[in-house]
C-alpha cells in the first residue's frame, strides 16, 4: 500500500480505491473460492501496473496476467533475421525503433550487426526515415515497421509522405499486429482462465468501444477500457471485478470523452487506403491468420518484402519461454533463466529487452532479491 501511494500523484484518491478493490476481490473470492483473473492486453499496461506498484499491492487478491500486447515481444524471430540479412546487402540503410536493436534473432541482434559495421540506425520518429532516404538517394532505406493499431497509422503516414515526395529508395518491412485476432486466438485456445480483459486506452482511441463487441457476443467475456495512471488502473480493476461478480459480460468504457463508440474514423480511412489484412507470425505463437496489416499491392514499391528477396530459416529454438509469458501461461519468474542468464544487460528473449516487456517489468519492479 505504501509503495502504491508513493508512486501515485493522487494518493488521496488511490488509497480508498485500493481498499475498495481489495474488498471487492474478497467478495469475489468468497463467492468463487479463487482470486479474480484479468489479463492486461497491452505492454504499456504491464509496465504501468508494475511501475505504480498496483500489481504488487493486489497480488494476494487479484491475479493480473500479462498479455500479448507488447509489439517488440511478439515480433517474430524471422523478421529480425530478415533485417539482419537485408543489412548485409550493398548500399542499404536499415532503420528501426530503439528496442528492436537488442531483440535476439536466430544468431545475433541488429545491434551486433551495427557493431560489425552495418548501417543500422535507431529513429525516434519513424518519419526521419523519409529524410534519410532523401539525403541518401544512392542507398536503399528500409524501415522495420512493428506495432499495433497505435503505431500502424504512423507507418501509413510514412508511405503517404514518401509517395508525395516521389521517394523511390524507401520501403517498410511491415510486421504489424492487430489486437482482435490475438485475443480471439487466446480465447479459442482456452489455455488460460480469465474473468475479463483490461483493454488499452490508447489503442481503443483508434479502434473504438464497439470494436470489442465480439468479446461479449461470441465469448461472453468482459473488457474494461482503462488508462495508464494509478487511479485509472485501480478503477479499471474495480469495475472488472464488479462485472465478474454479476456473471454478466459487458464492455465498459472508462474514457468516454476520448474513446468513442466507433474510434477515429480519419485513421480508419487512412489505414483502409494503404493497408490490407495479412497473416502474421507471432513470436512464441506462430502464424495467426489475418492478424496483421501489409501494404496494398498498389503501394508495392514501398513494401520491402516485395522489393527484396531474403532467405531466412526456421526460428532457432532456445530455452526462452517468452511464448508462454506472452500467452499468459507463466509469470516471468517461472522461467529458469529469469534474473540469471537473462537480465536487462543480457536479454535472452524480447520480453526482457522491451520497455513494455513482462520480464523487464518483473525484473525492474517485482524481483525478489
Ligand atoms: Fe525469455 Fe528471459 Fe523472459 Fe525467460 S526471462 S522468458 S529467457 S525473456
Amino acid at each position: 500500500m505504501l509503495e502504491i501511494l508513493k508512486q501515485s500523484s493522487n494518493p488521496e484518491i488511490c488509497k480508498p480505491l485500493v481498499e475498495a478493490v481489495i474488498e471487492k476481490a474478497k467478495e469475489f473470492q468468497q463467492k468463487f473460492g479463487r482470486r479474480p483473473a484479468f489479463m492486461e492486453v497491452c505492454g504499456s499496461h504491464t509496465m504501468s501496473l508494475a511501475r505504480t506498484g498496483v500489481k504488487q499491492c493486489l497480488k494476494d487478491e487479484v491475479n493480473l496476467i500479462s498479455g500479448p500486447g507488447c509489439p517488440v515481444c511478439v515480433t517474430d524471430q524471422r523478421s529480425i533475421d530478415a533485417m539482419i540479412a537485408l543489412a548485409e546487402g550493398e548500399n542499404r540503410i536499415i532503420c528501426t525503433f530503439g528496442d528492436m536493436m537488442r531483440v535476439p534473432g536466430s544468431n545475433k541482434t541488429l545491434l551486433d550487426s551495427k557493431i560489425a559495421g552495418k548501417d543500422i540506425r535507431v529513429l525516434y520518429s519513424p518519419v526521419e526515415a523519409i529524410k534519410i532516404a532523401e539525403e541518401n538517394p544512392d542507398k536503399e532505406v528500409i524501415f522495420l515497421g512493428v506495432g499495433f493499431e497505435t503505431t500502424i497509422p504512423i507507418l501509413t503516414l510514412m508511405v503517404g509522405e514518401a509517395e508525395k515526395r516521389s521517394i523511390g529508395n524507401f520501403s517498410i518491412w511491415m510486421t504489424t499486429k492487430l489486437v482482435e485476432p490475438v485475443l480471439r486466438y487466446l480465447l479459442d485456445a482456452g489455455e488460460v482462465n480469465l474473468d475479463g480483459f483490461l483493454l488499452p486506452g490508447h489503442v481503443s482511441i483508434v479502434l473504438g468501444e464497439n470494436s470489442y463487441k465480439y468479446l461479449v457476443d461470441e465469448y461472453h467475456i468482459s473488457g474494461v477500457i482503462t488508462g495508464f495512471e494509478t487511479a485509472e488502473l485501480l478503477f479499471g480493476i474495480y469495475k472488472s471485478i464488479e462485472l465478474a461478480l454479476t456473471g454478466q459480460a459487458a464492455i465498459i468504457n472508462n474514457h468516454p470523452s476520448i474513446v468513442t463508440k466507433t474510434g477515429n474514423q480519419v485513421i480508419h480511412q487512412w489505414m483502409d487506403k494503404y493497408l490490407t489484412e495479412c497473416d502474421e507470425a507471432w513470436r512464441g505463437i506462430g502464424v495467426i491468420p489475418n492478424s496483421g496489416l501489409d501494404l496494398k499491392p498498389e503501394y508495392s514499391q514501398f513494401n520491402a518484402k516485395k522489393r527484396f528477396t531474403v532467405e531466412v530459416g526456421e526460428p532457432r529454438k532456445t530455452k526462452c519461454r517468452c511464448g508462454e509469458v506472452i500467452r499468459g501461461l507463466i509469470s516471468p519468474n517461472e522461467c529458469s533463466l529469469f534474473g540469471k542468464a537473462c537480465h536487462p544487460m543480457n536479454p535472452v528473449g524480447p520480453c526482457m529487452v522491451s520497455a513494455e516487456g513482462s520480464c523487464a517489468a518483473y525484473y525492474q519492479y517485482m524481483r525478489e532479491s
